[in-house]
């Protein structure tokens, strides 16, 4: 795994990442933490869904201002059916939030999603390992989330098989559930709160090629 560069000097190029997610509250979730230790970085965050939704469009923009981050969201179909998206409708979306910058780091959905089962989330993975490889975006390194909730059995948690874990320190931990309590305005008893992960855990790749899509569930849609 190539190490995210320091900048030491004031002068440097600042580090560019981009989060490229499903939804709005995905980009908190599952990689909160790790934005919220990290405010040195040029953060662009992304959604493929929701921006015509009248709740959530505005919380969004709430939450990228507290990570310090630019972003915009894109208007896939989210409804409840999860019909597969038209690959080149898909393609198409994710270049345009992508927005032809040339990344440090992206952090994406890992290819089975984080918990059993949203279609948009592996969708998503897909699309950015696709278009990496492909020469349609452009970064060094790509950073899959890694968790897993045992078909359901449990709440998402990070997976064995992570390249990078940590635990959060308590006041992250509790930044990130303020986020989604009083940003997005979850209650407290909601599954998104009680999931929110005190330990964060990504899979790490240097190259489009090291990316295996077939995982643990031996399918990608
Ligand atoms: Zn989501």
């Amino acid at each position: 795994m190539t190490p995210i560069p320091q900048h030491p000097s004031a002068t440097a190029v600042p580090v560019r990442a981009a989060v490229i997610v499903a939804h709005p509250d995905d980009e908190t979730l599952w990689s909160g933490g790790y934005i919220l230790e990290h405010p040195e970085y040029l953060w662009r965050i992304v959604t493929l869904c929701r921006a015509t939704d009248p709740d959530r469009a505005p919380k969004f923009q709430n939450v990228l201002e507290r990570f310090g981050a630019a972003g915009e969201m894109a208007d896939l179909d989210d409804e409840t059916d999860q019909v597969p998206l038209p690959q080149k409708e898909l393609l198409d979306t994710v270049v345009h939030l992508a927005a032809g910058i040339s990344y440090d780091l992206i952090l994406t959905h890992g290819p089975d999603g984080e918990y059993t089962r949203h279609r948009r989330h592996s969708e998503c993975c897909q699309a950015v390992v696709e278009l990496w490889r492909t020469g349609g975006i452009f970064t060094q390194r790509l950073w899959t989330f890694a968790y897993e909730d045992g078909n359901g059995t449990y709440l998402p948690r990070v997976r064995p098989d992570a390249d990078r874990r940590e635990i959060l320190p308590h006041n992250i931990r509790q930044e990130k559930l303020r986020i989604m309590t009083d940003l997005y305005g979850f209650r407290p008893d909601t599954w998104e709160v009680r999931t929110t992960p005190g330990e964060e855990g990504f899979k790490c790749f240097d190259s489009p090629k090291d990316v295996r899509l077939d995982t643990a569930a031996g399918h990608t849609s």
